[in-house]
């Protein structure tokens, strides 16, 4: 067995692997693989009205709320974003929490004007910043819920008048939120909700078909609404794989059920890190992540011996991202308590030696 911690992709649950591979050879007894049929077929439309109407039951959306599969992964719409709600002579403001929301500002800025109103890029982005006021006159207000890199992660969602838009690519469906207080939610499906390839977009439409510019067709989330996702070849199987990872927390009690289980793992481990002597944790205390638990070492030259440690014990995927170093822990909802468990005995185990 290997314990996958991997920050994305990342670990599925093994009954939607399964799933998904009898799939490939004989999709719902149809003698065809899910790879070879029509997506205009009732075979694959049955696929993604499910999906689409999973996302609305388990975010409790309400009927301004559209729910899309879209192509082109989290990275697109920071581009999209800006094309289809700012106007050039607009300005849109912008939290900076990371390497994410940086990309986000500098796509937006070929589009209108960008107000950044936060950053804590001077701490190498280690916490969430919160005196910060947004100006009512902004077209929309982005922030980027989780920061799958540095591990911090915003607590409270901020309260504003406009808009309100964000990157939920490494929490999505991990928490309970108000989903509807959002004007637009976006995430890269192959962190917590299924495989790459996949990019979940939920738009109130009352904040489309404002805009001066002329949108390319494939970028214009209106037309994306009115073709129910099938303007054109959605990504067939990572709308499926989806779909089985939705279906699958439907199954397991939702968003609140696995929100207490996200909390118990994730407390399992910042204790441990809290109370070794030779493992300490790097976000600060309240902004820290449920999904990404990022550590270092007291002794940056024991590092290497740890990672070495964990391969032979199966622990994968660990190595924190090159810009904060140490380790880096996903704890996304597939990830089982029990992973937690037996990482935060090696943890103790090495510590012994
Ligand atoms: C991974 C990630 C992205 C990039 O996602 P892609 O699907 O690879 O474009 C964007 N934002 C956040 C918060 C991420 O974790």
């Amino acid at each position: 067995m290997i314990y996958n911690f991997n920050a994305g992709p990342s670990v599925l649950p093994q009954s939607v692997l399964q799933e998904a591979s009898n799939a490939i050879v004989n999709f719902n007894n149809s003698g065809l693989s899910i790879l070879e049929i029509g997506h205009r077929t009732p075979l694959f439309e049955a696929v993604m009205n499910e999906a689409i109407s999973l996302v609305k039951e388990l975010m409790k959306l309400d009927d301004d709320h559209e729910v899309l599969f879209l192509h082109g992964g989290a990275t697109t719409q920071f581009m999209q974003i800006p094309m289809n709600l700012l106007n050039e002579n607009e300005t849109a403001a912008y939290a900076d929490t990371g390497v994410w929301s940086t990309k986000g500002i500098k796509e937006a800025r070929l589009f209108g004007n960008v107000d950044i109103v936060c950053s804590s890029k001077e701490s190498n982005y280690n916490f969430i910043p919160k005196d910060f006021a947004v100006p009512n006159a902004a077209t929309y207000f982005h922030i980027t819920t989780n920061n799958t890199i540095y591990g911090t992660q915003w607590q409270q969602i901020p309260k504003v008048s406009i808009p309100l838009v964000a990157d939920m690519s490494s929490d999505i469906l991990s928490r309970k939120l108000d989903f509807n207080s959002f004007a637009l939610i976006f995430a890269g499906a192959q962190k917590n909700m299924g495989a790459a390839g996949a990019t979940l977009v939920v738009v109130n439409k009352q904040i489309l078909g404002k805009l001066k510019r002329a949108i390319p067709a494939i970028m214009d989330y209106q037309n994306h609404i009115k073709a129910a996702s099938m303007l054109n070849t959605p990504p067939v199987f990572a709308v499926y794989a989806s779909m089985l990872t939705l279906r699958w927390l439907k199954e397991n009690g939702g968003v609140e059920a696995i929100e207490k289980i996200n909390n118990q793992k994730a407390d399992l481990l910042y204790d441990a890190i809290d109370n070794s002597k030779i493992f300490k944790p790097t976000a600060a205390k309240e902004d820290r992540s449920k999904m990404n638990v990022c550590f270092v070492m007291e002794d940056v030259e024991k590092e290497k011996a740890f990672l070495e440690f964990a391969k032979q014990n199966n622990i994968y995927g660990i190595k924190g991202h090159r810009s904060v170093g140490g380790f880096r822990a996903s704890l996304y909802n597939a990830l089982p308590l029990s992973s937690v468990e037996y990482l935060v005995g090696k943890m103790k185990e090495f510590e012994k030696r």
